[in-house]
C-alpha cells in the first residue's frame, strides 16, 4: 500500500546515492545518467555545488525577502550580464511562468497571451492555461482566460491571432516535453521583430533549455534575439529547488512594492547552489565543451541508428537530444535501464536525452551503445 497520490507512474527502482554522472540504486547497482533528473542536475552530483550548499547551511538557510540578500544580487548579476534586466526568484518553473504572465499583463495593460500548440509551461493555473496540450488541462477547466494557441514554427498562424489586446507571446525555443522540437531561426527572428514593432512582449521559457543545456547559457543566444522576459528553473540550482524570472528593466516597474512575491523564493541554500552552478556553467570553455559533447553524442547516435528502420529522426541542440521512433518508447526506457542507462521520453514517440553537461566521452559512447542494443532487442521480440 502506498500513501501517495498516483499522479506519477513510478518505475520500481529507487536511487539512493549518486556519484558524479552515475546513479546508484537500492541494490548498489550503478547507472549512467542520461536524464539529469529531468534536466535538473546538469552538473551531475557535483562536489563544488554540494560544498557551497553545505557552507551556506552552516551560516543561515532562510531569511525572508523583507531583508537584503547579497546572494540573490550575486546570482542575478551572474544571470543578467548586462544592466538591461532585473531578476525575481521563486521556487519552480511553473512559478516563474506565473510571474511572467502577471508581469506581461500588468506592464502592458493588455490581457491576451499567444502561446503555441504542444508547448509546456507548467501545472499551476496560469502556466497550465498557457500550455498548448489539451491532455494537461483535461477536467481542470475552466482555465485562465486570455490564452490563444498558434502553430509552432508558423508565423502567419501567430500573426492571425494578434489583436490590439495582445500583451505577449510565450514560447520554448526547443519544445522539450512534447518531443524536443526546435524552433526555426527565421520564424523566431520574424516573430520577435514583429512583436518589437507592435509592443508585444516576448517571453522565452528557458526552464529546460537554459543554464548551458544547449551549449549557450541561454538557448535564445542561438537565435540572435533579445527577449523581454526569460523564465528559468530546472538546472539553475543543480537540484536544489529554484526558479527565476528575468525581465527587462524598462518593464520592471510593473512589479513594484507589494505587487508580487513568494515566501521561499531566493532561499539561501538555493542561491548558494545557483551561484556555484553559474560560476561553473557560465564559462566559455565549459559551454564550448557542452557543444562538442552534444556533437559527439549526435555522431554516436547517427552512427548507431543510421540504418535503423524504426528511428525516424535524431535532433536537438547541445546536450538536449531527441530520438524519434516508431518503437514503444516506454519499453526502450525500461530496456535501457536494465542495461544500466537512464533515459527519458518526450511526447508520444521520442526518447529524450538530457545527460549532465559534465558527461564524459566514454559515458557518451557507452550510453549510445546501450541505446543501440535496447532498440535492437526490441526489434527481435
Ligand atoms: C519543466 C518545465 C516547466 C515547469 O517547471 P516546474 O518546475 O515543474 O514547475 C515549465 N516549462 C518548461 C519548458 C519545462 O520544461
Amino acid at each position: 500500500m502506498s500513501y501517495l497520490f498516483k499522479n506519477y507512474l513510478r518505475a520500481n527502482i529507487e536511487f539512493i546515492k549518486a556519484n558524479g554522472n552515475e546513479l546508484i540504486d537500492q541494490t548498489g547497482r550503478s547507472y549512467i545518467d542520461f536524464s539529469s533528473g529531468i534536466g535538473v542536475t546538469n552538473l551531475g552530483f557535483n562536489e563544488d555545488v554540494k560544498k557551497a550548499v553545505e557552507q551556506q547551511l552552516q551560516l543561515i538557510w532562510h531569511s525572508p525577502n523583507i531583508y537584503k540578500s547579497q546572494l540573490q544580487e550575486k546570482v542575478a548579476e551572474k544571470l543578467i550580464r548586462t544592466d538591461d534586466y532585473v531578476a525575481f526568484f521563486c521556487n519552480s518553473g511553473t512559478e516563474a511562468n506565473e510571474a511572467a504572465i502577471k508581469l506581461a499583463r500588468k506592464a502592458t495593460g493588455k490581457t491576451e497571451i499567444i502561446a503555441f500548440h504542444q508547448s509546456f509551461h507548467g501545472r499551476t493555473y496560469g502556466s497550465m492555461s498557457a500550455t498548448g496540450q489539451d491532455a494537461i488541462k483535461l477536467n481542470f477547466e475552466p482555465v485562465v482566460p486570455g490564452f490563444k494557441f498558434a502553430e509552432f514554427n508558423n508565423f502567419s498562424s501567430f500573426k492571425s491571432l494578434v489583436t490590439k489586446d495582445t500583451a505577449a507571446v510565450m514560447l520554448e525555443l526547443i519544445q522539450g516535453e512534447s518531443g524536443v522540437m526546435p524552433a526555426n531561426k527565421t520564424f523566431i527572428q520574424q516573430l520577435v521583430e514583429f512583436c518589437n514593432q507592435h509592443h508585444i512582449l516576448v517571453i522565452i521559457d528557458e526552464i529546460q533549455t537554459g543554464i548551458g543545456r544547449t551549449g549557450k547559457l541561454f538557448a535564445y543566444e542561438h537565435y540572435d534575439i533579445i527577449p523581454d522576459i526569460i523564465t528559468l528553473a530546472k538546472g539553475l540550482g543543480n537540484g536544489i529547488p529554484v526558479g527565476a524570472l528575468l525581465g527587462k528593466r524598462n518593464i520592471s516597474g510593473a512589479f513594484g512594492y507589494g505587487s508580487h512575491g513568494t515566501t521561499f523564493g531566493g532561499n539561501r541554500l538555493a542561491m548558494a547552489a545557483a551561484l556555484k552552478t553559474l560560476e561553473i556553467v557560465n564559462d566559455s570553455n565549459f559551454l564550448e565543451s557542452v557543444y562538442h559533447k552534444g556533437q559527439y553524442l549526435l555522431n554516436c547516435l547517427n552512427k548507431a541508428f543510421i540504418d535503423h528502420p524504426r528511428v525516424t529522426d535524431i535532433r536537438g541542440k547541445g546536450l538536449m537530444i531527441g530520438i524519434e521512433t516508431t518503437c514503444n518508447i516506454n519499453e526502450i526506457v525500461s530496456k535501457a535501464r536494465t542495461k544500466g542507462l537512464i533515459v527519458l521520453t518526450a511526447g508520444t514517440n521520442v526518447i529524450r536525452l538530457l545527460p549532465p553537461l559534465t558527461i564524459t566521452n566514454e559515458q557518451i559512447e557507452e550510453g549510445a551503445s546501450i541505446l543501440k542494443e535496447s532498440f535492437n532487442e526490441l526489434d527481435l521480440e
